[in-house]
């Protein structure tokens, strides 16, 4: 199957981990709408909310818990967003379910209107690097 995100779990591409457990798998979203934006994703591929099993929602959902306490304690960021697409219609873009942790910060200037920006991955990856120590410590 050609999903990328499939491919992220299974190492056939890179992708900077920040968790996983068993069913689930938390990484950093690579066109950052913030500092510290992360995806949490099902190991096994289902495309959408409609597709999911309930243990793997509930897996997802326990490390999207997780990894944003870990956000929260490493970034201090004022409030968090948290979202998930299903269809091209609500602007899913990747078709394996996943929910962003978007951390905001007041006047951060965020706007979910605007196109994608490539991060710089040195930053994403030293964000990812708090938010690991956080969730270690
Ligand atoms: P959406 O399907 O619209 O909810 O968003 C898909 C998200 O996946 C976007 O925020 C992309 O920046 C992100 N994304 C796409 N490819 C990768 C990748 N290879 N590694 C990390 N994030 C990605
Ligand atoms: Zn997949």
């Amino acid at each position: 199957m050609d999903c990328i995100f499939c491919k992220i779990v299974a190492g056939q591409l890179p992708g900077i981990k920040v968790f996983e457990d068993a069913r689930s798998l938390a990484f950093m979203d690579i066109n950052p709408r913030s500092d510290g934006h992360c995806l949490i994703i099902p190991k096994t591929h289902s495309p959408t909310l409609f597709d999911i099993g309930m243990e793997d929602l509930a897996a997802v959902m326990n490390t999207a818990k997780k990894v944003a306490m870990a956000i929260k304690a490493s970034l201090a960021p004022d409030g968090m967003l948290v979202y998930q697409l299903n269809g091209r219609v609500a602007m899913q873009l990747v078709d394996h379910f996943h929910i962003h942790l978007v951390p905001r910060w007041e006047n951060d200037g965020v706007d979910l209107s605007h196109g994608f920006q490539p991060g710089d991955l040195d930053k994403i990856r030293a964000v990812a690097g708090k938010i690991i120590e956080a969730l270690s410590a």
